[in-house]
């Protein structure tokens, strides 16, 4: 028996007064977040919520993430995260395709405008019985008539609840997938999943008690923000930074104060903050206290690494994951220098192999390959869909419809999505690859690369990108620069100059939405 907001509890017992979370110029102590925490359990136990049952919570990264999300553990359900930007159609699914039995919603402020929607979602799905709406400051009313406040419904609980103990295999989270590819799909992940994972997480990155100063960039109801800050980062009693909404500008701001030694976030995320720099960046006060970066959910172009590497002096590691994976699956080798381009070799306790078309396994270095994978990370399956789930958990391993290789050492190099594989007369084309030598043109800020419809080729290769400001670049310079640079039948025979490039709530690169 045991329960995921253990690790919470561990770090409050042993360092009560260590500083968990800071917002703004607000700090909670371990010993906070998991009165709280407790409170909230008692109040859902109170409403009749029994373990197993499902419960949503869609709140940036507020203090209320943490507080909730453990509260709910605690009680022995099953927590929804959603992201806060999802639209109301989008509420309405995560709620109706998870079961939930009640929601918590952020009310929203007047720089985040989103609290209606969560409750409009709540009031059309059935099932869904009971409504909290967090507000950001402690007000009397509810500024959504006829919605309970959670102070209200927190008020004159006192923190007492024994966390309800459960069987490892049984739920703990159902993560929704970023929807890079289609409709988001909710992976339950257990408390075994996520324990281990945390464990896991420390020690890869050699983490020590006490250690680090996170400034979470990336929203904690995606995988990655909620594994490898907030659990990994509770398991080792590190103090978490919240930024509620990621910008660039505040997110430098608060690393020159000298404090943050790590952070965790997608390509994009780092490309913005070299992006965002200015003359005025005191980049020797961050270099001074930074110690860890990490990377994953999409492939890390060398040269983010190497712009980070010369300003902060820190390599950015890179690892390889999915939310089906809870989410890690390889990251760079604990106590070997970094391999730019590699995402790594698996974790502890995590096989990893690749398979061909026929599905057999391949044994030499250098092909690509699908990669599998089995270990204490995967899933047990996708909340109400057993034929997908059939899809990807076969004979053992869980199928991750990505493509990779390996070097002769074991390093693995992600290749690219099954899906978003190119096939232009006959020859594969790796979008990846293409976007990695257009983003080493000085005048290319962003590269995406996807398969259009061609009648003679079957699909042709175009490239989308963000020219750096003020860069002066034409189609045919691109086009014929990369012939230069990448074989006849890979280079992009069109080019389309955007200003941006939409990305998910997750900082990916949108590629079905740029095909139309
Ligand atoms: P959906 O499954 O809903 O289409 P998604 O796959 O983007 O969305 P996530 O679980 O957030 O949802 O992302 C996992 C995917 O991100 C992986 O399957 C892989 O394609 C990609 N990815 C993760 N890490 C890396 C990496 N280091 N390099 C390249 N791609 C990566
Ligand atoms: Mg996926």
């Amino acid at each position: 028996m045991l329960n995921l907001a253990m690790l919470l509890e561990d770090s409050a017992r042993n360092h009560p007064e260590q500083t968990a979370v800071v917002l703004d110029s607000r700090n909670w102590t371990y010993a906070d977040i998991d009165a709280e925490a407790r409170r909230v359990a008692a109040l859902l136990a109170g409403r009749g919520i029994a373990p197993g049952d499902r419960v949503a919570l869609s709140c940036p990264n507020l203090q209320w993430f943490p507080i909730i999300y453990y509260g709910i553990v605690k009680a022995g359900a099953v927590v929804v995260p959603m992201n806060v930007l999802a639209t109301r159609a989008e509420v309405e699914y995560f709620l109706a395709d998870s079961g939930a039995k009640a929601f918590f919603c952020f009310a929203g402020t007047p720089e985040m405008p989103i609290g209606e929607q969560g409750f409009s979602a709540f009031l059309s799905t059935s099932g869904c019985e009971q409504f909290f709406l967090i507000t950001a400051a402690s007000e009397a009313a509810s500024p959504i008539v006829g919605a309970e406040t959670l102070e209200q419904a927190l008020s004159g609980r006192a923190p007492i609840f024994e966390t309800v103990m459960r069987q490892e295999t049984d739920p703990a989270a159902i993560l929704y997938t970023s929807g890079t590819t289609g409709r988001p799909k909710g992976a339950v992940l257990t408390h075994s999943n996520l324990l281990l994972h945390a464990a896991t997480g420390n020690q890869m990155l050699g983490s020590t008690d006490l250690g680090d100063t996170h400034l979470v960039v990336l929203p904690l109801s995606h995988v990655f923000a909620a594994t490898v800050n907030m659990h990994a980062g509770f398991a080792s009693a590190s103090t978490l930074v919240l930024l509620p909404r990621f910008d660039p500008r505040v997110a430098l701001r608060i690393m020159e104060t000298g404090r943050i030694t790590f952070l965790a976030g997608v390509p994009t995320i780092y490309w913005s903050l070299l992006n965002a720099m200015t003359d005025a960046t005191d980049v020797a006060r961050i270099a001074g206290s930074m110690r860890r970066a990490l990377s994953a959910g999409a492939a890390l172009p060398v040269p983010i690494i190497e712009g980070f590497g010369r300003n902060f002096g820190v390599t950015i590691l890179e690892g390889y994951g999915m939310t089906e994976a809870s989410p890690t699956i390889t990251f760079s080798k604990p106590g070997s220098a970094a391999r730019p381009g590699s995402a790594g070799v698996p974790i502890w306790g995590v096989d990893v192999k690749l398979v061909d078309d026929n599905g057999d396994t391949i044994d030499g270095p250098d092909r690509v390959g699908e990669i599998l994978v089995r270990g204490h990370n995967v899933m047990r399956g996708y909340h109400n869909r057993p034929e997908e789930t059939a899809e990807v958990l076969r004979d053992g391993w869980l199928h991750t419809g990505d493509l990779g290789r390996r070097d002769e050492d074991g390093w693995y190099y992600i290749v690219d999505r099954v899906k978003d594989l190119i096939i232009r007369g006959g020859y594969n084309v790796y979008p990846r690859e293409v976007e990695d030598v257009l983003m080493t043109h000085e005048a290319v800020s962003l590269a995406a690369v996807i398969g259009v419809p061609d009648q003679a080729l079957g699909e042709e290769v175009k490239a989308v990108v963000v020219a750096k400001p003020g860069a002066w670049l034409t189609e045919n310079e691109l086009i014929a620069w990369s012939r230069l640079r990448l074989a006849a039948y890979k280079y992009p025979r069109i080019v389309t100059f955007v200003d941006e490039i939409p990305l998910s709530a997750t900082g990916k690169a949108l590629k079905r939405e740029l095909a139309r």
